[in-house]
């Protein structure tokens, strides 16, 4: 995993997502050489730079162009350009354009989850998986709505981090924000 620190970061573009929440959404995929992976919202391209590292192809989509090319300049940092393609937009309209994928990860949605988890499910192939992360109490309980209208059973995780900062008292540990991964699994 690598470190946030190793992440080219600007003020306007959020992420990367934190190292932790990386491992556990990396793992919650459960993503493999095989697969087709969708990064909508990829901000500063913390977990496009992850999947891309173990997936077959990443399509990467942001509307912002400044988290377009800060992905971009991630992706060439950790030398993972190949297999990746950054694209620009609203992801309600590049996901009609894109073929059937594996696992569609949403880090981003500006209020338009529902219909975005709806329109890549519709493309996420047998045995896909759906990831949300989400900051906000009200897109968890929009994740987990949408998802269980599609009779899918959403997996539901809360994590705390904190990271411990060596001091000359003792070890001070500073509390992150908590972040929710919802998860499920498309089974037929
Ligand atoms: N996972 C990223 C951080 C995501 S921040 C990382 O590791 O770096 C969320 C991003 O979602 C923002 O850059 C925002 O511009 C984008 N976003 C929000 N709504 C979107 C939409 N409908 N389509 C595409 N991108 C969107």
């Amino acid at each position: 995993m690598i470190k946030d620190q190793n992440f080219i970061k600007v003020p306007e573009v959020p992420g990367p997502t934190k190292e932790e929440i990386r491992c556990l959404v990396i793992c919650k995929s459960s993503v493999s050489s095989e697969d087709v992976v969708v990064d909508v919202g990829c901000g500063t391209g913390g977990l496009s730079v992850e999947f891309a590292k173990r997936a077959k192809t990443v399509y990467s989509i942001d509307l912002n162009p400044k988290a377009v090319e800060t992905t971009l300049k991630n992706l060439e940092k950790h030398h993972m350009k190949e297999n990746v393609e950054v694209i620009e937009g609203d992801s309600l309209d590049i996901l009609d354009k894109l073929e059937n994928f594996d696992i569609l990860v949403i880090g981003g949605s500006n209020g338009k989850l529902p219909l975005i988890i709806k329109k890549g499910y519709k493309k996420l192939n047998k045995g896909g998986r759906i990831i949300v992360t989400a900051i906000l109490l009200e897109t968890s309980l929009e994740a987990v709505n949408t998802l269980k209208d599609l009779f899918l059973t959403p997996d539901i995780v809360n994590v705390a981090i904190s990271n411990g900062q060596i001091t000359k008292r003792g070890t001070l540990m500073f509390a992150r924000n908590p972040i929710t991964i919802i998860s499920a699994q498309k089974e037929i």
